[in-house]
């Protein structure tokens, strides 16, 4: 791509879900997205958008040597491992590549002068959060992470607050929460390895592409009794990177923003949408709990609007669902070993 006059902006972890549709959406608002990633999880076919660096953040020469060769003073950082459950019985692993390859990203973008980033953090910091079960969530609730995936977010969070403070970065972690939805171009969508997401997994029962799915529980504290989530459009949350980039920040200033709609959709709910999605119903089944799984989870999205003048334009549930259910239909890629890994996966 003819980078021409726009501003470089480094994207680790620019192949996989989020960070393909930020890098879209950077380049159709006049960035010039250099992709950084190590292919570990996401797909070379996402990079579509600037120019791709193959390369692990651990390693700070390569980040630097990217910074330098594209001269980029903003990075956007999504690299890391994101399977809670993983998280669990490799918690070593997950601070070594979460936490220690932030440090060591830090590291090049202090020696190269990066002004500005945006971190992708997780409503997962807040754990249960000990609130009310269906209250929404301020970004000031206590943070109590359930599982080593959420430490290793917040621990970033705090090592980037005190660089900013030390050396004049500023930066904005954005605490997103549920991520659904596809760009409806069809050239990139969700792909995880395995699959674990409930809307996903949703569309390929109905699509007899998986076995039915089972819902996690019904017996909740929550309107129809299964659990409450905030469904946010992966392209309104990449919109949501960009107004973090853009936004005026003094040197040496953090902030952490919620990312949602402030609504919640129960899984009922979103069985029924793709239900209606797919002109089928899902076929599914109550199972147990998932361990660890909070009733509700739902944004006060207050403070992305008052600071970032954000807001969600596309996360309307059915908008959501239709936009997945087209890409699921034909995904552009990770659709071979996807199916496998769907049929393998243990019934629960
Ligand atoms: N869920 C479910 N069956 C599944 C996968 C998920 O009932 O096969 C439920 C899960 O218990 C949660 C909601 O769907 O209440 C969203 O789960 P997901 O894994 O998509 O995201 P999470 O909220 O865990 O980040």
């Amino acid at each position: 791509m003819d980078r021409g006059s726009k501003p470089a902006v480094l994207v680790t972890g620019g192949a996989g879900y989020i960070g393909a549709h930020t890098a879209k959406a950077l380049s159709e608002r006049g960035y010039f997205p250099v992709v950084f990633d190590s292919l570990s999880s996401g797909f070379r076919e996402a990079v579509r958008w600037g120019a791709f660096v193959h390369g692990d953040i651990r390693d700070a020469r390569a980040v630097a040597d990217a910074l330098d060769e594209y001269g980029a003073k903003s990075v956007i950082h999504f690299a890391g491992l994101i399977e809670v459950g993983r998280s669990v019985v490799q918690p070593d692993l997950f601070w070594e590549i979460n936490v220690a390859g932030t440090v060591s990203l830090l590291t090049a973008m202090r020696e190269r002068g990066v002004e500005r980033m945006v971190f992708s953090s997780s409503a997962a910091v807040y754990g249960q959060g000990g609130r009310g079960a269906l209250e929404t969530i301020p970004e000031g609730a206590a943070k109590a992470p359930a599982s080593p995936y959420g430490d290793t977010k917040l621990a970033c969070e705090w090592m980037i607050e005190a660089q900013c403070r030390a050396y004049g970065l500023s930066a904005v972690a954005l605490r997103y929460f549920n991520a659904a939805g596809a760009d409806p171009s069809g050239l990139i969508g969700e792909a995880h390895e395995p699959e674990t997401h409930l809307i996903p997994l949703a569309i390929a029962a109905a699509l007899g592409e998986a076995k039915p799915l089972t819902v996690f529980g019904d017996d909740f504290d929550t309107p129809d009794g299964t659990c409450l989530r905030d469904y946010i459009h992966v392209n309104d949350l990449a919109a949501a990177h960009v107004a973090a980039l853009e936004v005026e920040l003094p040197a040496g200033a953090f902030e952490a923003v919620n990312v949602g709609t402030g609504k919640g959709n129960s899984v009922r709910e979103v069985v029924d949408a793709v239900g209606r999605a797919a002109g089928r119903p899902v076929p599914h089944s109550v199972g147990a709990r998932r361990a660890g799984d909070p009733p509700s989870l739902v944004a006060d999205a207050s403070r992305a609007k008052e600071l970032l003048g954000w807001e969600p334009v596309c996360s309307d549930l059915d908008r959501i669902v239709a936009d997945a259910l087209r890409w699921e239909a034909q995904p552009a890629y990770g659709s071979g070993r996807r199916a496998t890994d769907r049929k393998a996966q243990p019934a629960s």
